[in-house]
């Protein structure tokens, strides 16, 4: 029998919920921002050893679900023509577009779309494949967004002139503000995503804290780090604080990681972007700034993505669905209240991304909850 990590001591995560009970005294909401930290929550089950008082809601850190359907509407288009190899990571393979069609169908009419596991193996296909062009349909926050960064900077170095990028980062930062400035927001606090702030630190953070008046705890993934960043929450809310305290000192510092924040503010400027779900969020995307912009896949086969300008979380074109991956992507709404959950929608047959991704909030109810 395998031990248990020490991050999973079951005395110790015990003994943290305890604490958490013995020290909440009102019903306080906080959000857990990233997709990872949902999954391994329910995963371990640690939902169900909070206090009643004390509610979860799960955001949209998934890169995955929030990917807008004209970022995949025009991934595919570009894999469609007979020159182009589309690179991408697994996921987004699965993920319909408006027309309910995926990149994985796109490769069965014959597309040329493969699967990376990282940017450097779409280096090595566009070195081996002078004559083609390869696109590299770049997603995630800002823990693979460092990456994206080397590969264009390589590019260039390289004189590689078969190489684009169609590029759909994800900035958390702007995401937390939007959720914070909606209606309907319950959330009167966070657990930040501990590898997004390995990469960026924890400056960007302390403004929003701040400004809302919410406590921001910089959390880890196993089930010692997701309790005591709870408890750190709870805490601060009881005492009436707004800080932004770091809950995860093993891997995240202040300042973060210098290097790859650097390259990033090297190759990339931010830009607003469409969040599936969250509609146009200013400066929450990024864009390749000269000279790496002449890799821009937009650029250099002539077209815009058609970004909604409405804000409201569909983009233009998208059909009327029983998805309601929007509300759940705000924290709005649960998996299990769509009416599709678990019927017209499972991980085999997914009607929204949050069924897709394996840090989607749907799957991860499907798979621990169902
Ligand atoms: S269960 Fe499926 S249809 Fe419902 S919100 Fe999630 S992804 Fe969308």
């Amino acid at each position: 029998m395998s031990r248990p990590s020490r991050f999973r001591r079951p005395e110790l995560v015990h003994q943290l919920a305890a604490a958490l009970r013995r020290e909440i005294t009102r019903p306080w909401t906080l959000m857990e921002i990233c997709g990872g930290q949902t999954h391994a929550i329910l995963r371990h089950g640690l939902d169900q050893l909070l206090p009643d008082q004390l509610e979860l809601i799960h955001g949209p850190g998934c890169p995955v679900c929030i990917t807008a359907e004209a970022a995949i509407d025009r991934a595919q288009e570009l894999a469609g023509r007979p020159e182009v190899i589309l690179c991408s990571y697994g996921d987004m393979l699965r993920v319909p577009g408006s027309s309910a069609r995926t990149l994985l169908e796109v490769r069965a009419a014959g597309g040329d779309v493969r699967i990376v596991t990282s940017p450097s193996d779409v280096l090595a296909i566009a070195q081996a494949h002078p004559a083609r062009t390869v696109v590299f349909f770049a997603v995630g926050f800002e823990t693979t967004a460092p990456a994206t960064a080397l590969l264009a900077h390589q590019a260039l170095a390289l004189g590689l002139g078969n190489l684009s990028l169609l590029v759909c980062h994800g900035r958390v930062p702007p995401a937390m503000e939007a959720i914070l400035a909606a209606p309907e927001c319950r959330v009167q606090g966070f657990l930040a995503a501990g590898h997004v702030c390995t990469v960026m630190g924890e400056e960007e953070y302390r403004p929003i804290a701040q400004r809302h008046g919410v406590p921001i705890v910089v959390t880890g993934f196993e089930p010692l780090d997701l309790l005591d960043g709870l408890l750190q929450g709870v805490r601060q809310l009881e005492r009436g604080e707004c800080r932004v305290i770091n809950a995860y000192p093993r891997a995240s510092q202040a300042a973060g990681n210098g290097a790859a924040r650097a390259l990033m503010e090297r190759v990339f400027t931010p830009v607003d972007q469409h969040w599936r779900g969250l509609g146009v969020l200013s400066g929450s995307g990024l864009q390749l700034r000269p000279p790496y912009d002449v890799l821009d896949a937009e650029r250099r086969f002539g077209a815009t993505i058609p970004w909604s300008a409405a804000g409201n979380g569909i983009a233009p074109g998208e059909p009327a669905s029983p998805c309601i991956s929007g509300r759940v992507l705000q924290g709005l709404a649960r998996p299990t209240d769509c009416p599709a959950f678990g019927g017209r929608c499972t991980p085999e047959r997914p009607l929204g991304a949050p069924m897709v991704s394996a840090e989607g909030a749907c799957a991860a109810y499907h798979r621990y909850r169902a």
